[in-house]
């Protein structure tokens, strides 16, 4: 019997998401953008469904991105990174959200950990002693990311109003002689028992003190420190491959090089550097970009797998995916504008457009997608093509804490009629 032939590679053909002449981006910045989508395109795309049927983890993902430079998209130029700032590091993000959601989530936990204590913990306040002290750490993990293709996580929520910003994580570091004692939850980590190091925040508390916020520490911890399980299920209803299971830290010592960010500065990062918040936004613009794609493809007859029926001559579908169109350009401007406008210390407005940038993209992903469900059709939602998996993974995207889509609400409406310190009385 003679072998079947090897399926022939994907060859990428998609458009960029946003076009380098339009927005002026460099050709650096294009280029990361094209590799990115590249991977996504004719790599994740095709495995994407197979994690999400099983909700294992894309290690092999993990390996191509390794591969391409892009875990260390954000580590500084100089020291072996590709040296990207928070646009470059959101357009390329988008890109692999158009494939493969999960991936590009759990992407952006890995990233976090390079861009928060990279390029912005570089805009941030640190006396000289204490920035030698953090350069030479972060270049640890960094060479680690690099040359091992370490994955970070990015556990931070407690299933309290910890992640929220509203009170101190719950998480507790005690101060011991080289390092910390930590112990605690983390519930919904994404990553959990795939990442190498888990980048947790948590409180600073010393015996017989009450847990601050200005305590919070960003502590990257080895997976297999000792003191660390990974418990419960995970069988949800999208971003199955993201694998959030819970995490427990018994008693876990935490070696003081663990630490991303020097004591008070995510506090700091927190205050001076909100947009640090809305880099899972990315992913949910990738997942409107898909949705769209998706509709264009198979209104023309060009899904693969799919008999060549055309639908596009039908008014009504015309119709519609103006509608669509017509959303997909509000949620790409707005979210473009806002991750171009990240800055430290920035104004009022821009912070209002971020809020309603991340809210936007949240929301409208999955409004796109219930479009391209009732506009392609009843076949287009069958389990063999990736529009019932957009429906379901950008689904999840409203419920990501600090920023949610309440809570985006919640700010919005707050912070546009009161300025800070003003109250009715
Ligand atoms: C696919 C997926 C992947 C995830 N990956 C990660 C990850 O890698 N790391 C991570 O840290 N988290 C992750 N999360 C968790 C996510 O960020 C949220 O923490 C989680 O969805 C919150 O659960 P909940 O909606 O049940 O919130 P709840 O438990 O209902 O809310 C959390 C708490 O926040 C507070 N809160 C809610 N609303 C407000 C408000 N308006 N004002 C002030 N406080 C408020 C409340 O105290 C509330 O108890 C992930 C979630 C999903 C769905």
């Amino acid at each position: 019997m003679t072998a079947a032939p090897a399926a022939s590679p994907r060859v990428a053909s998609d458009a960029p998401m946003v076009e380098q002449d339009a927005v002026r981006l460099t050709d650096e910045q294009a280029e990361i953008m094209a590799r990115a989508r590249r991977v996504g395109e004719t790599l994740f795309a095709d495995r994407a469904a197979e994690f999400d049927r099983t909700a294992t983890f894309p290690t092999a993902n993990y390996k191509d991105l390794h591969r391409e430079g892009l875990l260390g998209i954000c580590i500084p130029k100089s020291l072996g990174g590709l040296g990207a700032g928070y646009q470059t590091y959101s357009l390329a993000a988008a890109e692999i959200g158009r494939y493969c959601g999960a991936t590009a989530l759990t992407w952006n936990m890995h990233v976090c950990s390079t861009l928060w204590s990279g390029p912005l913990a570089d805009d941030l306040e640190m006396d000289a002693a204490m920035r030698a002290t953090h350069n030479a750490r972060r270049e640890i993990h960094y060479r680690r990311i690099l040359e091992d293709g370490a994955i970070y996580a990015q556990p931070f929520s407690e299933g309290g109003a910890a992640a929220a910003g509203s009170v101190a994580f719950g998480t507790e570091a005690k101060p011991v002689k080289g390092g910390w004692i930590l112990n605690g939850k983390k519930i919904f980590a994404s990553l959990a028992g795939h990442a190498n190091y888990y980048g947790v925040l948590c409180t600073e508390t010393e015996e017989g003190e009450k847990a601050s916020r200005r305590n919070t520490l960003y502590l990257a911890i080895p997976a297999t420190s000792e003191g660390i399980s990974v418990v419960g299920d995970w069988d949800p209803l999208g971003m199955r491959g993201t694998v959030s299971r819970t995490l427990l830290f018994k008693d876990v010592f935490v070696p003081e090089d663990a630490a991303l960010m020097p004591r008070g500065v995510y506090y700091q990062a927190a205050l001076r550097w909100p947009h640090m918040f809305m880099t899972l936004s990315p992913t949910y613009m990738g997942q409107a970009q898909a949705a769209y794609d998706f509709t264009v493809k198979y209104l023309r007859g060009e899904v693969p797998g799919m008999p060549p029926v055309k639908r596009r001559m039908y008014p009504t579908k015309q119709i519609a995916l103006a509608e669509m169109h017509i959303k997909l350009q509000q949620i790409k401007a707005t979210w473009f504008q806002a991750v171009t406008e990240a800055r430290p210390n920035p104004s009022k407005d821009q912070v209002l457009r971020a809020y309603a940038a991340q809210y936007t993209t949240m929301e409208g992903a999955n409004d796109l997608a219930r479009l391209a469900i009732r506009t392609c059709g009843g076949q287009s939602m069958l389990k063999s093509l990736p529009l019932e998996r957009i429906y379901r993974d950008s689904r999840c995207g409203s419920l990501m804490l600090p920023w949610t889509a309440e809570l985006c609400l919640d700010r919005i409406g707050r912070e546009a009629l009161y300025n800070p310190g003003e109250t009715d009385e």
